[in-house]
């Protein structure tokens, strides 16, 4: 992957292309949410993600990302202790009280939309609804950071403040991204830094922050099949991501439903585009 040394400024125009690559994204990711229970498999819930894409005429940019062998989905599912890069299969099946993560990409003219949720497998332990529930609220923390005048260090430190403040752990080793005409492009955004430090925040630079948040450790290990990235110590992990855009009067999330709702939450925010942040 090449890394841009400078954020690309994307325009209005630019950003209401972003914003239709963030619904159909949603809609992608909504699907994949209803296919989570007991029974289907991790292929189902990338079939489902994939079918509201070819409705729309787009692809996903996870499809053919070089690596081991090319990635062969639309979406990267990561079940219980797999933190991201899961490949789907239709091996996987999906039981009571998993917890599974759905990360998908949209292309649309020229443009990309990048976001992910996690999710439980009817009902779930406890200990793995907080997790949920830290790892989303981070998302939302960082969020709130981005406005302009912040660095994006206020972004990272603000997520790991939070989710170690409840206990859990961040990984060092993967990163939020600049989002626009690439999947990834400048700058990498750690969720753990310093404020004030990192690349100034301006009108029109687009980010996907993404937490990744693991319990007991923050370690990970890469697994047999070359891609998917576990907890080292196979606890449970979860991620959630949306892709930002920072504006003049505040942050703006690109990926949400025609409503303006999440397409998945768990602690329900309501129309999350009227929100001020
Ligand atoms: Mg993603
Ligand atoms: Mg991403």
């Amino acid at each position: 992957m090449s890394w841009e040394r400078q954020a690309s400024i994307k325009s209005r125009e630019e950003l209401k292309l972003m914003r239709e690559a963030g619904i159909i994204n949603a809609e992608a990711l909504k699907a994949a949410s209803e296919a989570c229970i007991p029974g289907m498999t991790t292929w189902d819930v990338d079939a489902a993600a994939e079918s509201v894409l070819n409705k729309y005429k787009v692809t996903s940019p996870f499809k053919g990302v070089p690596g081991p062998i090319p990635f062969p989905a639309s979406t990267c599912i990561s079940v219980n202790y797999v933190l991201v890069h899961g490949i789907p299969s239709k091996k996987q099946v999906l039981r009571e009280g998993d917890v599974i993560s759905v990360d998908c990409g949209t292309n649309y003219k020229g443009f990309v939309a990048d976001s992910a949720f996690t999710i439980g497998v009817g009902k779930i332990s406890a200990e793995a609804q907080q997790l949920l529930e830290v790892t989303e609220e981070s998302l939302y923390v960082g969020i709130a950071k981005m406005i302009p005048g912040n660095h994006t260090g206020d972004v990272s430190a603000a997520i790991q403040e939070y989710v170690e403040s409840h206990g859990f752990y961040v990984t060092k080793q993967y990163t939020g991204h600049g989002v626009g005409r690439k999947m990834w492009e400048a700058p990498q955004v750690p969720n753990y830094g310093t404020p004030g430090q990192g690349m100034l925040l301006k009108p029109g630079v687009t980010i996907a922050i993404e937490p990744m948040v693991l319990i007991g450790t923050e370690a990970t290990k890469v697994l047999q099949d070359g891609w998917a990235v576990a907890s080292a110590k196979m606890t449970l992990t979860a991620h959630f991501e949306h892709s930002i855009a920072v504006t003049e009067n505040g942050p703006e999330i690109l990926t949400l439903l025609e409503n303006g709702e999440a397409p998945v939450t768990i602690r329900d925010r309501g129309i999350l585009s009227q929100t001020l942040w």
